[in-house]
C-alpha cells in the first residue's frame, strides 16, 4: 500500500494534545473507559463503533501485509491462557518485574528505568523535585486459577507477551503445514500485564493486543533475514501514517541487549509524549526454542531435509500493536485547519483511506425531496455490501461533511437535483475537499479503487 497521491507525506503541524485525542474518541466512539459507571480501572479501555473498525482495519492490514503477503509465513491463533510452566522458561516469572518508586512528596509514581539519569542519581522526583522512596519491585504477570475444587486449582497467568505461543506451537506447525526453514509465523492477540504506570491512554495498557512475527533461520541467515524485517516493517509504519519525519529506528544501547542478542532495534514514532517505542525488532537467536527444550523435554530440534544437519532455529521478532497502533495513527491523523470562511476550525483526521472507519458518507443534498433521499438510500444499501457506508440525512450539507472529516471518512457521495437528471453525484474528497461528479454505476469501482488495499 503506498500513500494516496493526494496526502501529504511530512507537515509542520505541530503536536496534538493527547486530551484532544482522548475527547474525540468518546465523543466520537472510538474509545470508552472501561466499567465507567462504576468509576473505571486504570490502564483498561473499551472500544466503540468506530474504534471496532479501525481496529479491525488495522489487524486485517498487518495480517495481509505480513502473512497473506508472504508464501514463506503463516497464522496461528493461540489461547490467552497456557501451561504455567511456558511462564518459568520464557522467564517471565523470575524476570518480568518492574522496579518502581515513589516519589514522598507529590505521591507520583515512576518506573526506575524510565526516570532521567540525574534524577536516578540525586534520589529526586523529576516533576517536584521531592524525595524519593525505597525502589519496590513488580511482576508484572497477571495471576489466574484453572479448576474449581480449592486446594486443587492450578495457578496460572494470562498471558503477559502473545508471542509465546508461537514456539509452542512451532513444531505442530512445522509437521502439519509444508513449511521449511526459513518462514515464519505470526499471531494478533491479547496480552496482559500489571503494569505499574499504566498511562497515556493507550499507550500503556493493562489489556492490550500484540501482533509478532517469530522468523525462524539457519544461523548462517540470521543477519540477511534480520535486516530483511527490519526494513520491511520500517516501511509497512510509513506507509501508513502522514509525518513520515516523525518516524525513526532506534539501536538498543548494549545496557539494553538481552544476553543473547547481537542487536535490537525500536521503531520508534515522536509525539508530544517524546519519541516512544512503536515496534521492536529483537534478535531472540536460539534462546526461546531452547528454552522450551529444556523445560518441556521435547526436543525442538529442525533437521534440514537436504543436507540433514540438525540444530535449534535462530529467531527474528518483530512485536508490536494494535493499540499502540490505533492511538499512534490518531495522533498522526488528527488536525484541526482554519476554515477559509472564517468560522470553526475544521477538525479533519486524515487516516489512510484503506484504514479509515467509514469509507463513504452517502447525503442526499435536502431532505425536502423525496427522490433525493430514496436515491441516496438506494446508493448506500448497493455501497454497504462492499465497504463501510453510512447514510446522512440529518442537519445542513456543511455540517454533515463536518461529521465525517471529524471521523477521517475519506469521501463522501452527495446526491443533488442534477443527479435526478443524469444520474451522476458529487464525490467530496476530505483532504482537500475536492469534488468530481461521477456516475451512479461507476461508483462502486471508483471508491473500492481508493479504499482498498492491493
Ligand atoms: P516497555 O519497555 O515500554 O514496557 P516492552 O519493550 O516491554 O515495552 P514489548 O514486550 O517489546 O514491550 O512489547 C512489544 C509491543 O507491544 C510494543 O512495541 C507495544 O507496541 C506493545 N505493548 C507493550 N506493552 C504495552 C502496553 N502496556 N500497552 C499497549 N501496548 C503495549
Amino acid at each position: 500500500m503506498t500513500q494516496t497521491e493526494n496526502r501529504p507525506t511530512t507537515s509542520d503541524t505541530p503536536f496534538v494534545p493527547i486530551e484532544k485525542i482522548v475527547a474525540l474518541c468518546k465523543r466520537r466512539g472510538f474509545v470508552y473507559p472501561n466499567s465507567e459507571i462504576y468509576g473505571g480501572v486504570s490502564g483498561i479501555y473499551d472500544f466503540g463503533p468506530l474504534g471496532v473498525e479501525l481496529r479491525n482495519n488495522i489487524r486485517r492490514y498487518w495480517w495481509w501485509s505480513m502473512v497473506q503477503l508472504h508464501d514463506n509465513v503463516v497464522g496461528i491463533e493461540g489461547a490467552i491462557i497456557t501451561h504455567p510452566r511456558v511462564w518459568e522458561a520464557s522467564g517471565h516469572v523470575e524476570n518480568f518485574v518492574d522496579r518502581l518508586v515513589d516519589c514522598k512528596n507529590c505521591k507520583r509514581r515512576f518506573r526506575i528505568d524510565h526516570l532521567p539519569p540525574e534524577n536516578v542519581i540525586s534520589n529526586r522526583c523529576p516533576v517536584c523535585g521531592g524525595e524519593l522512596m525505597e525502589p519496590r519491585t513488580f511482576n508484572l504477570l497477571m495471576e489466574t486459577y484453572l479448576g474449581v475444587v480449592e486446594g486443587e486449582r492450578m495457578k496460572t497467568y494470562l498471558r503477559g507477551e502473545a508471542c509465546q505461543n508461537i514456539y509452542l506451537d512451532y513444531d505442530n506447525v512445522l509437521k502439519s503445514s509444508r513449511m521449511q526453514i526459513p518462514f515464519g509465523i505470526c499471531q494478533i492477540g491479547k496480552a496482559f500485564r500489571n503494569e505499574v504506570t499504566p498511562g497515556n491512554f493507550l499507550f500503556r495498557q493493562r489489556e492490550f493486543e500484540q501482533w509478532d512475527l517469530q522468523f525462524f533461520v539457519h544461523p548462517s541467515e540470521m543477519q540477511q533475514w534480520f535486516d530483511y524485517w527490519k526494513e520491511k516493517r520500517f516501511e509497512w509504519y510509513k506507509s501508513l501514517i502522514n509525518h513520515t519525519d516523525r518516524l525513526r529506528f532506534r539501536a538498543h544501547g548494549s545496557d539494553e541487549l538481552a544476553h543473547y542478542a547481537k542487536q535490537a532495534f525500536d521503531i520508534e514514532y515522536q509525539t508530544i509524549l517524546g519519541w516512544q517505542e512503536w515496534e521492536g525488532i529483537h534478535w531472540r537467536q536460539d534462546w526461546d526454542l531452547s528454552r522450551h527444550s529444556e523445560y518441556s523435554g521435547q526436543d525442538l530440534s529442525y533437521t534440514d531435509p537436504i543436507t540433514k544437519e540438525r540444530y535449534i532455529p535462530w529467531i527474528v521478532e518483530t512485536s508490536g500493536g494494535v493499540d499502540r497502533t490505533f492511538l499512534n495513527l490518531l495522533i498522526d491523523a488528527y488536525e484541526e485547519e482554519p476554515d477559509p470562511a472564517g468560522k470553526e476550525p475544521r477538525t479533519v483526521l486524515r487516516l489512510h483511506p484503506t484504514l479509515a472507519p467509514v469509507k463513504v458518507a452517502v447525503l442526499p443534498l435536502q431532505k425536502n425531496k423525496e427522490e433525493l433521499l430514496t436515491t441516496a438510500r438506494g446508493i448506500h444499501n448497493r455501497l454497504k455490501r462492499l465497504m463501510v457506508s453510512q447514510y446522512d440525512d440529518v442537519a445542513n450539507i456543511g455540517r454533515r461533511y463536518r461529521r465525517q472529516d471529524e471521523i477521517g471518512t475519506p469521501y463522501c457521495v452527495t446526491v443533488d437535483f442534477q443527479t435526478l437528471d443524469d444520474a451522476t453525484v458529487t464525490v467530496r474528497e476530505r483532504d482537500h475537499m475536492t469534488q468530481v461528479r461521477v456516475a451512479i454505476d461507476e461508483l462502486p469501482a471508483y471508491l473500492l479503487e481508493r479504499v482498498t488495499w492491493q
